[in-house]
C-alpha cells in the first residue's frame, strides 16, 4: 500500500526527539514532580509520556490509574509547556484521550500484535488528525507492524511514526526485549519518511545499558528516544528496574553523539563514494561467484541423479561448514555469520538440484511418451 506520511511535528526536527516521563501515571504528585524535575534539569521534552492504562502480563499488577490521570497530563502541559502522550488500546481510551487533549497517542506492542484491536482504534480515530506512534509488535513480525501502520493510515491519520521497543525472545539475553535492529532498519528502508523512535527502556529493561542502546539508535539515524523517567524510580509501581531519574536522563541525552546522515563536505562524500564503488564491485563479483557455484551444484545434481544418489549428503555439508568456520575465523568473520551464510547457500544449492531432478524426470516422461 502506498503511504505518504506527514511529519509528526512542525519541521525542522531536532535530533534527538525526546519522549520522556514515567512508565505509569501513579499519583498527581509523581506525574507533576517528574515533569518538574525534567524542566529543572533543563531537559527539552518534545512529548511527556505517562501510561494511563497499563497492559500488564498478570492480573493484580497495577493496571493504571485510568482517566483520572489524564487531568494530571493536562496540568503538566499547562504548568511546564510539555506536549503530552499516552498509550491507547481501545475505543474508550481513544475517546478519553481525545477529550482530554492529549497531543500524541501511541499503540502499545500488545496492541500492534492484534489486528482486531488496531482496527478498533483506527475506527475510533477515523477522520481525527492526531499524531500517532505505533510500537513494534512483541513478536518479530514486520508484516504485522506494517499492517498496523496501514490500518491507522487508512483511517485518515497520516502523521504516523513508529517506536522500536524490541521483541520477546526465548532464553537468557542481556535485554528485556531483544532489539533485532534489522527489522526496524528494513521498515525504515521501505518507508523512509516514517519517524523512528527508539524505546530504549523496554529494549533494555535495566538502567545500565540505556545509554548504549540510545547511542546505537542515534548511529542508525533514528529520530529520537522514548525513555521512562521517574522522580523516584526505585519506588515505581511498574517497570522500576528500567526507570531513571530526570537528572540521569539529562546526562544520558547530553552524552549522546548525534551524527548527521550525510556530510556537507564534498571531499568526505567523494571518499565515501569511492569506497562504496569498491563495495558495489565486490558485491557484483560475489554474486557472479555464487552464480558459478550454483552452476556447479546443477552439474553435480544432474550427475547424482544419473547415478541414483540422493540430493543430500549431510556429512559433506558439515565438512564445508567446519572448513569455512576455520577460514572465516582467520579472516575476522564470525562463526554466526559464516553459518548463516553457508546455510543460505546450501539451501539455494539444494533448491537448484531439486529443479534439476524434476527437469530430468519430466524429460524422461516425455521420452517415454515418444517411444
Ligand atoms: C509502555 O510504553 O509503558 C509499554 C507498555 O510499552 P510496550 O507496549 O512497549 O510494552
Ligand atoms: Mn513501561
Amino acid at each position: 500500500m502506498d503511504m505518504n506520511f506527514k511529519p509528526l511535528m512542525p519541521h525542522p526536527v531536532k535530533r534527538p526527539v525526546v519522549i520522556a516521563g514515567p512508565c505509569s501515571a501513579e499519583t498527581e504528585v509523581q506525574v507533576m514532580e517528574t515533569a518538574r524535575q525534567l524542566k529543572e534539569a533543563g531537559q527539552a521534552v518534545d512529548f511527556y509520556r505517562a501510561g494511563i492504562w497499563k497492559p500488564r502480563t498478570r492480573p493484580n499488577s497495577f493496571e493504571g490509574v485510568g482517566k483520572e490521570g489524564l487531568q494530571w497530563l493536562k496540568k503538566v502541559k499547562a504548568e511546564f509547556g510539555f506536549k503530552t502522550c499516552t498509550e491507547v488500546a481501545n475505543t474508550a481510551h481513544v475517546f478519553h484521550a481525545l477529550k482530554s487533549d492529549v497531543d500524541l497517542l501511541w499503540l502499545g506492542a500488545r496492541t500492534t500484535v492484534n489486528p482486531f484491536s488496531v482496527q478498533e482504534i483506527a475506527d475510533a480515530l477515523e477522520g481525527v488528525d492526531k499524531p500517532i506512534l505505533i510500537k513494534n509488535p512483541i513478536n518479530p513480525d514486520l508484516g504485522l507492524w506494517i499492517g498496523a501502520i496501514e490500518r491507522i493510515y487508512k483511517a485518515g491519520l497520516h502523521r504516523i511514526g513508529v517506536i522500536h521497543r524490541g521483541f520477546s525472545s526465548h532464553g537468557e539475553t542481556k535485554f528485556r526485549n531483544v532489539p533485532r535492529w534489522q527489522i526496524a532498519i528494513e521498515l525504515k528502508r521501505r518507508f523512509p519518511d516514517l519517524m523512528m523512535i527508539c524505546d530504549n527502556s523496554h529494549i533494555c529493561g535495566r538502567r545500565d545499558i540505556l545509554g548504549e542502546i540510545a547511542q546505537q539508535a542515534m548511529d542508525l539515524n533514528y529520530a529520537g528516544i522514548m525513555t521512562e523517567t521517574h522522580c523516584t524510580p526505585d519506588e515505581a509501581w511498574s517497570d522500576a528496574a528500567q526507570q531513571i531519574t530526570p537528572q540521569v536522563f539529562k546526562e544520558l541525552v547530553d552524552n549522546l553523539v548525534i551524527r548527521e546522515e550525510n556530510s556537507q563536505d564534498l571531499q568526505v562524500n567523494q571518499n565515501i563514494g569511492d569506497l562504496r564503488n569498491q563495495i558495489d564491485e565486490l558485491d557484483e563479483e560475489v554474486i557472479n561467484l555464487i552464480a558459478n557455484r550454483m552452476k556447479l551444484a546443477d552439474a553435480i545434481g544432474a550427475y547424482k541423479k544419473r547415478n541414483n544418489i540422493s540430493i543430500l549428503q549431510s556429512s559433506r555439508f558439515n565438512d564445508i561448514l567446519k572448513q569455512a568456520i576455520i577460514q572465516g575465523e582467520k579472516k575476522g568473520l564470525s562463526q554466526g555469520f559464516i553459518t548463516t551464510y553457508l546455510h543460505a547457500i546450501h539451501q539455494e544449492s539444494i533448491n537448484h538440484q531439486k529443479e534439476v531432478y524434476q527437469k530430468t524426470e519430466t524429460k524422461t516422461e516425455k521420452e517415454k511418451d515418444v517411444t
